[in-house]
């Protein structure tokens, strides 16, 4: 127990922004909290659930305080201890792996975690048990950019800095509302241009949404056709010489290709496509065009679709066409949804990634982390993926999975089937903080996990910057570190190389391994993090104070050092609307709630902003289907349905509607959870969902 009025340092366990917090111990489990005026992210500034987060950690009435765990799914729930609960873990596992080979186990974790617990889980999972099946969570969230990345720099590296916002004169904000979802960031944004007001912003989204409030230009495009957007702008801009033909000689590959391919549709088809002017696509091209600092903006919008890698391809292409990339004020930037999606993947927290940034399908990157780990091989197959991995469930080929501080249940696409998979599973592990997750019905083991504030780690923010969490109170009752958890397990398995007498020691062990990598961290300790306060990767050496932007001698991380302009075409969305299912359904989130609202869900002054979930539905389509403001509404796919009551708005598209993906089922009720109804297609490469692009009917719903 700390000293009453002791303050911590520590960082926001929300969005990817990253903002750092001070935290003061009042008294007995009591705290007070502010944003950090040093910290040079946030500068003192919180949004809404930034500065309720304290209240998460206080209010401990939902608690899981001790492990539980069944003997069948015949028998009831029961406490037991955590001898017995890891025990059981392990000889289940070890049943399994003997019977069904060790591709008939996996892990499911969460970009909440620390970096700390994904390296440890990531060496059980693929350097121990014998299989690449571990995926996460940020699946969902950040893998087509990762993919996008790789393609085009070489590497899964986001190449600017925040203060990088204040030197731009254009931003091009698509399928993100910063306003409400990355908020510190907006408003990073809005002071920018309050004091520039010359700064041009242009924002894509089917929805007026907050941000749209700062546009200079809205593009209300059709979703699914943001590649022909971001082409005709190509093609504006090669066709009025806004080009830098020396980069694009001197540093990159496939311009040729990519000219032929974005000359093949005219301005005015694409306008006609996306359901935009004319006007609006070439002020928007010469905005970014005539801009000295152009940066763009994605998140989930370009990211969370069937075609989300050659979105995020079209994008960067705008920056390698224009040379607006490793200098002051401009470079894309995907903005990471979770606090430590990115820390996760410099550990390989994926079904496809090794530790360090390293490759499962390269044989020597396979062989050169093997060694490091102390065993024999790791294996060359690709794990499952989030929505393979919950198929295999419900298909039997996958016996047991092992859940870490996320709720599938409710977050994943086509729910039901996910319920499903659950349900078929031989055995469940849910590790969470909390009672109010949908997945822990399903769990026939359940282990008691530390939150925020509880346990000391790392997380990595969408600028790259690194930053170290204190641990300020005890977890309630027999909760322990995900971490503790994990190291119990990987000894009761019997495992070496698990036997850290710190985390300080995880922490200097995922450094040595990243030496020589793109994303080095050799020089870096927890000593050295507590004293920098926070550092951008690279950071190769003691004594290198980090890396604020990359790629400022035009040295890309492809083999030859040129960036890739690459050219898919353009691209439908998987699921088509039909005479049955005519709407276009898109899911996001609101300003004052968090995934599946497990934390956000219990603070009163959080809930007051949008209390119930919704559809948004524009006024020409309830009028045809009869529906007035407020009427309960049931909207369905082929894949299930939910109720929820109509918010009738011009501020989306006709044709298109939004659902809210926070809740879930409550009290064992569907309570509007989106993911009945979401599309659980993939994009080939990135395996992400396309929660953006379902095809729907909404119907008044008659007997409520
Ligand atoms: Fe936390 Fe994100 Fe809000 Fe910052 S912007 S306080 S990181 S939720």
């Amino acid at each position: 127990m700390p000293d009453a009025h002791e303050k911590f340092k520590t960082t926001c366990s929300y969005c990817g922004v990253g903002c750092g917090i001070e935290v003061t111990v009042t008294g007995k489990d009591r705290l007070a909290l502010n944003g950090d005026p040093d910290h040079p992210v946030n500068k003192g500034m919180l949004c809404s659930k930034g500065m309720n987060l304290h209240y998460t950690v206080m209010d401990r009435t939902d608690r899981l305080l001790f492990p539980q765990m069944r003997w069948s799914k015949a028998h009831p729930m029961e406490r037991v201890n955590w001898d017995a609960a890891i025990q059981r873990a392990a000889a289940v596992f070890k049943t399994l792996i003997e019977q069904h080979g060790p591709d008939s186990v996996g892990f499911y974790i969460s970009g909440q975690c620390l970096t700390e617990e994904y390296y440890l889980v990531n060496k059980l999972v693929k350097g121990f048990l014998g299989t690449n099946n571990i995926d996460t969570n940020s699946r969902l969230c950040m893998s087509s950019a990762v993919a996008g990345y790789k393609q085009a720099l070489g590497e899964d590296s986001v190449p600017i800095a925040y203060e990088d916002i204040e030197q731009a004169d254009c931003f091009f904000i698509a399928g993100a509302n910063p306003a409400w979802c990355h908020p510190i960031l907006f408003r990073r944004l809005e002071a920018h241009k309050a004091k520039n007001p010359d700064t041009k912003i242009i924002v894509v989204d089917p929805r007026v949404t907050d941000t749209c409030h700062l546009a200079d230009v809205h593009l209300q495009i059709l979703p699914g056709t943001d590649t022909v957007l971001f082409h005709a702008i190509g093609r504006w801009l090669i066709e009025n010489g806004y080009t830098d033909e020396q980069f694009i000689l001197n540093h990159t590959d496939g311009y040729d290709h990519y000219r032929k391919a974005v000359l093949k549709i005219t301005l005015k088809q694409a306008a006609s496509i996306c359901k935009v002017s004319v006007n609006d696509l070439e002020l928007a091209a010469r905005y970014i065009g005539s801009s000295k600092g152009f940066i763009s903006m994605w998140a989930m919008g370009l990211n969370q679709s069937t075609a989300g890698v050659n979105k995020n391809l079209a994008l960067l292409n705008l920056h390698l066409i224009t040379g607006q990339i490793g200098k002051p004020g401009s470079g894309p930037f995907s903005l990471t949804g979770q606090p430590n999606a990115m820390g996760g993947r410099e550990v390989g927290g994926m079904a496809n990634l090794l530790a360090a940034h390293k490759d499962l399908a390269n044989p020597e990157h396979r062989e050169s982390v093997a060694k490091f780990w102390g065993v024999k091989e790791i294996d060359a197959k690709p794990g499952l993926t989030a929505t393979q991995m919950f198929e295999a469930l419900r298909d039997g080929r996958m016996k047991a999975v092992w859940i870490i501080c996320t709720n599938p249940s409710v977050s994943m696409p086509n729910a039901r089937l996910v319920d499903e998979a659950l349900s078929a599973a031989k055995f469940v592990v849910v590790q969470d903080i909390s009672q109010r997750s949908d997945t822990l019905k399903y769990a026939d083991l359940v282990l008691p996990a530390a939150s925020w504030l509880e346990k000391e780690g790392t997380m990595t923010n969408s600028e790259r910057r690194i930053s170290y969490l204190s641990k300020v109170i005890d977890p309630p009752g027999e909760a322990l570190p995900d971490s503790e958890i994990i190291l119990r397990f990987a000894r009761a398995m019997g495992f070496h190389g698990f036997d850290f007498d710190s985390l300080g020691e995880v922490y200097a062990e995922h450094c040595r391994l990243t030496k020589g990598t793109n994303i080095d961290i050799s020089g870096l300790d927890y000593s050295r993090l507590k004293q920098l306060g926070t550092v951008q990767w690279p950071v190769p050496s003691l004594g290198h104070q980090g890396t604020t932007r990359l790629f400022t001698d035009k040295k890309f991380y492809t083999p030859n050092q040129r960036a890739q302009i690459k050219t898919n075409g353009e691209e439908l969305p998987t699921e088509q609307v039909t005479p049955d299912h005519p709407l276009i359904l898109t899911t996001g989130r609101i300003r004052d709630q968090w995934h599946t609202m497990t934390r956000t869900g219990k603070v009163n002054r959080l809930n007051k902003h949008l209390p119930h979930p919704f559809l948004e539905i524009h006024p020409s389509d309830a009028t045809s289907r009869g529906i007035k403001e407020g009427d309960p509404v049931v909207v369905s796919s082929q894949r299930g349905e939910v109720r929820v009551n109509a918010v009738i708005t011009s501020n989306i598209k006709q044709g298109v509607v939004f659902l809210p993906m926070h809740w879930g089922k409550h009290l064992g009720q569907d309570f509007g959870r989106a993911n009945n109804v979401t599309d659980d297609s993939i994009d080939p490469t990135s395996k992400q969902p396309g929660f953006k692009f379902s095809a729907v009917e909404v119907k008044k719903y008659l007997n409520p």
